[in-house]
C-alpha cells in the first residue's frame, strides 16, 4: 500500500482512539516535552516522508532544523522541533501520531505516555505503575503497526540521521 494512503487509514483509526481517551488527554499546541527527550524509532519510509516535509519548509525553518541536527544528542530533543512546535507535523512519523495514548502492548502490560509523570496525560488515573482506565486494546508500537508492511527497517532517529 502507498504510504500516504496507509497514513490516512492509520490517522482515522487513531482519531477514534484519541476521542475515546479524551478525558485523560491534555495534548495541545506548544506542549512539547514528548519531543524534547526520546529515541523516536521509525522506519525508512517514515524518514523519507519526514524529509519531504523538511524539503517543503521555508528557509528559516530549514536552517533551524539543520542547526538542531548538528547539536542533536542521542536520546535528546527531536531536531524537527522548532519554537516548541513540530516543523513537519503533517509528515511526522508513526511514533508521534500514537504518542499520548495508553495502549496494551502485551497481555497484561499497558504503555502510558511518559508525560504521565509530569502531571499530564493519564496522570489522574495512574498510580504505582497501574492505570485505572481502559487502554486502547491494540499494540500501537511502531514495530507492531508496521508488522505486515514492507516499509524498511526501524532505527532510532539519531541513528538514521547522525551518520558521521
Ligand atoms: S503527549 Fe504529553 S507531552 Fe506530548 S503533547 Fe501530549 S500532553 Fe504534551
Ligand atoms: S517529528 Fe515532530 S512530533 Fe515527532 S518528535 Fe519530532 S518534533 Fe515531535
Amino acid at each position: 500500500m502507498n504510504y500516504a494512503d496507509f497514513l490516512k487509514k492509520l490517522d482515522s483509526k487513531l482519531e477514534k482512539y484519541f476521542e475515546d481517551q479524551r478525558t485523560h488527554i491534555c495534548c495541545k499546541i506548544g506542549c512539547s516535552s514528548c519531543c524534547e527527550k526520546g529515541d523516536y524509532p521509525l522506519s525508512q519510509i517514515e524518514l523519507e516522508y519526514m524529509m519531504q516535509g523538511f524539503i517543503a519548509l521555508e528557509n528559516e525553518q530549514k536552517q533551524a532544523v539543520q542547526t538542531n541536527v548538528k547539536n542533536m544528542q542521542k536520546g535528546g530533543a527531536c531536531p524537527f522541533l522548532v519554537n516548541k512546535k513540530c516543523s513537519i507535523y503533517f509528515y511526522r512519523p508513526i511514533i508521534c501520531r500514537t504518542h499520548g495514548l495508553a495502549y496494551l502492548c502485551g497481555e497484561n502490560t499497558v504503555k502510558v505516555p511518559y508525560c504521565v509523570n509530569e502531571g499530564k496525560n493519564f496522570s489522574r488515573v495512574y498510580k504505582d505503575g497501574e492505570i485505572m482506565s481502559e487502554p486502547v486494546k491494540e499494540n500501537l508500537d511502531t514495530q507492531q503497526i508496521l508488522a505486515n508492511y514492507d516499509y524498511g527497517e526501524i532505527r532510532n532517529l539519531y541513528d538514521w540521521i547522525k551518520t558521521d
